[in-house]
């Protein structure tokens, strides 16, 4: 049984802070006892550097460390563990990926394809090696109510695009895009897909194999996981091809001072000590996500997001920025005449956390010529009288402001 009550139990800052809104999980979310009882278990009594030494602590570190890939590949369905790269988040996993996979193919007049609603990571890295092969970023437009544009994404499709990189969840709208029907769309052109899963890893079944994906990216603290961590899952032929783009420790076969032969996957993209600490904790982010469910945490998300869509509805001069019909537990919005800013501040004070500005999607806000949104974002460990508590929280405002409440 789901019981987001029972849930909050299991995150200690709500035991200290037992009255906290925490409506700010797109950015990071809280993390559960398991999770930090992992990580200084880590620390006390297993802690030493991975794959090198032949001690006893330096082997469990390292089982520790590559059992995470192995329960990352069971995670997403992989078919083996090496295709499983560790990487500090989201944004490392785009950068490897324009890096080794998409400024060695790319050459002047080709296209790599993103969406309009991507964050700044599924956007900057690819537009930097356009850039640097002359090559050109071209963009699925989104409809005014937060879809993607399917019409103009199948006119975009063609032969010279070498790379389509798309959100499955949008941070700033929560439209959830229809990757499945997408990917085969794009393999029909006989273009790779990366799919940015920042959003959806915690809601959502990913299975890498029935989708085909060719390149898949998350980040371990947006899975109540730690910082600096994150995966990336790749096609063996594609992660087999690519050269590395950090070299150091760890990653070689054999080294003199004329040449390197690397290591394999995964070591080549590993260079240098990794987060040790992080990625063997990881794995207790993924058995707490599937102890829940994916399919119940979608569920909880739904009924969130429609109770504060409908509660906020009612206040005066709001205006919401997103209402595709497949949306997640994510609500941007506006109020009349009050900066987002202000409205953060005010609800920051009574300990209502909310976020507000442009979310790392400033093209988002272009299209709406807006400055930014308020961002509310739901999680496990969210119950209804945390929507109710957002909308009192609002309605006050007004009233301070002057307005009608
Ligand atoms: N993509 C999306 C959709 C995101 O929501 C985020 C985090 N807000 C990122 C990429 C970047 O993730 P990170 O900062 O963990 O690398």
């Amino acid at each position: 049984m789901f019981n987001p009550h029972d849930i909050r139990q299991q995150f200690p800052v709500f035991t200290h802070f037992p009255d906290l809104v925490y409506l700010d999980s797109a950015a990071t979310t809280q993390k559960p006892y398991i999770v930090l009882a992992l990580e200084q278990e880590y620390y006390e009594r297993h802690n030493a550097n991975v794959h090198r030494g032949i001690y006893r602590l330096a082997a469990e570190a390292t089982a520790l460390y590559e059992g995470t890939r192995e329960r990352s590949a069971r995670f997403l369905n992989a078919p083996q563990a090496k295709q499983i790269i560790f990487t500090s988040g989201t944004t490392d996993g785009i950068n490897l990926v324009a890096q080794c996979f998409a400024l060695p193919r790319l050459e002047a007049g080709d296209q790599l394809l993103i969406s309009a609603m991507e964050h700044h990571s599924n956007l900057i890295p690819w537009q930097q090696v356009c850039l640097a092969k002359k090559a050109e970023l071209k963009v699925i437009p989104f409809l005014p109510n937060g879809e993607l544009d399917m019409q103009a994404l199948q006119d975009l499709l063609n032969p010279k695009v070498k790379l389509l990189a798309l959100t499955h969840i949008s941070n700033t709208l929560g439209t959830i895009n229809p990757i499945e029907t997408i990917i085969p769309l794009a393999h029909a052109q006989g273009i790779p897909v990366l799919v940015d899963a920042a959003q959806s890893i915690v809601s959502h079944k990913i299975d890498v194999q029935a989708l085909d994906v060719d390149f898949l990216v998350f980040s371990g603290h947006k899975l109540f996981g730690p910082t600096g961590t994150g995966v990336l899952y790749g096609k063996e032929k594609w992660l087999n091809e690519m050269p590395p783009y950090r070299f150091g420790g760890e990653m070689i076969r054999d080294v003199t001072f004329e040449r390197t032969l690397f290591a394999p996957i995964p070591q080549k993209f590993e260079a240098g000590t990794p987060n040790i600490a992080g990625v063997a904790t990881l794995a207790s982010a993924m058995d707490f996500v599937e102890d829940l469910g994916q399919k119940n945490i979608a569920t909880h998300l739904q009924r969130l997001l429609h109770l504060g869509m409908e509660r906020l509805a009612s206040i005066p001069g709001i205006q919401f920025y997103g209402e595709a019909t497949n949306k997640s537990g994510i609500i941007s919005f506006t109020l009349e005449g009050i900066h987002p800013h202000d409205l953060a501040t005010i609800l920051g004070q009574k300990d209502i956390c909310i976020r507000a500005g442009h979310h790392c999607t400033q093209p988002i806000m272009d299209f709406y010529e807006i400055p930014g949104t308020v961002r509310v974002s739901f999680s496990v460990y969210n119950v209804e009288e945390d929507v109710l508590k957002l909308e009192k929280g609002l309605r006050e405002v007004m009233g301070v402001m002057g307005r009608v409440n």
